[in-house]
């Protein structure tokens, strides 16, 4: 069985994703294809180039991938100045002795990997960013450098309830029955700069174990990191629960963390038999999937999963 299973905005990738799966290729270089798409998509202001920016106006990326045959990862954070943040976290993981490079040390080593640099912030992202500058901070879009020391004050804009709310998640499982578990994102809009979310925090927004199953999350990437969400529902599927049981259970984690920024988080699961379940706290989220004898990749709704004071 071959399969991959990816967040909506994944739509654009699955099928160079699963050709890749077709011609034998592995779970890892199959996560790669299908993301990099993503990554190069100029509509989706969440992930890679178009990416919307930092308050400062600066794209930072965030990206990893895990291997679960080896559980060996790579990641970038706080990533700027080239696409393909996918692709440098597998070559961290591939070429360097380490799972986690940061800032610019992460663009040295994309640098020195050959990777071509690209302006990210594309100019309807631009506009987006003046706008909600101009609207909400007019000292920052006007004279940056005047208000450095203290930026912090508009970290509130985070709760913009405009921002859109995604990142691509990619899971694929292989002929080999290898699972690899993608995840990238440009973060939340309008982020601290050097803000570093779930997207590229092994444990957090990405886990993959061939034994068990994985995971990949989006949203409030920081309720991912205090709760390891994405590790903890591989690690409740060890302790035999089912997938719904173990994403309803890592879902309800989050409800216990205190969180005046609370929102919602989705994730998708696959285990090594190609089940898979997708869920989230909204009620309006969707993913898609496609297996080997698909001709076309399918979109559904995710199970919704109410915080208790959410539920009517
Ligand atoms: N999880 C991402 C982050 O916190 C953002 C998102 O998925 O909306 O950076």
């Amino acid at each position: 069985m071959i399969k991959v299973v990816a967040s909506a905005n994944g739509i654009v990738g699955i099928g160079a994703a699963l050709d890749v799966l077709k011609r034998g290729g592995s779970a890892i270089s199959a996560v790669e294809a299908g993301i990099k798409l993503v990554e190069d998509n100029p509509l989706d202001h969440t992930v890679g180039y178009a990416g919307l920016p930092n308050l400062l106006g600066e794209v930072e990326l965030d990206a990893s991938i895990m291997d679960g045959r080896t559980r060996a990862a790579g990641a970038v954070g706080a990533f700027k100045d080239y696409p393909y943040a996918i692709s440098v976290a597998r070559k961290v993981m591939e070429e360097l002795p380490h799972c986690f490079l940061v800032g610019e040390g992460a663009r040295r080593f994309a640098r020195e990997m050959g990777f071509e640099a690209k302006e990210l912030l594309t100019d309807v992202a631009e506009e987006k960013w003046k706008r909600m500058m101009d609207e909400h901070a007019p000292e920052l879009s006007r004279g940056r450098d005047a208000y450095m020391d203290r930026i912090r004050d508009f970290v509130r804009l985070t709760r913009d309830p405009e921002r859109p709310n995604e990142t691509v998640n990619f899971i694929a499982l292989d002929s080999r029955g290898s699972l690899c578990c993608g995840v990238s994102t440009s973060g939340w809009a309008w982020k601290y700069p050097g803000r570093v979310g779930d997207s590229a925090v092994i444990g957090a927004g990405n886990y993959a174990d061939d034994r068990w199953g994985a995971c990949a999350c989006t949203g409030r990437g920081e309720l991912a990191i205090r709760a390891a969400t994405a590790r903890s529902v591989v690690l409740y599927l060890s302790q035999g629960m089912s997938l719904p049981q173990a994403g309803e259970r890592a879902l309800e984690d989050l409800y216990q963390l205190e969180d005046a920024y609370f929102g919602p988080v989705s994730l998708i699961v696959m285990n090594p038999r190609g089940e898979h379940v997708a869920m989230s706290i909204a009620d309006d989220m969707e993913y898609v999937y496609q297996d080997g004898e698909m001709m076309e990749p399918k979109k559904l709704g995710r199970h919704h999963v109410p915080r208790p004071g959410d539920r009517s």
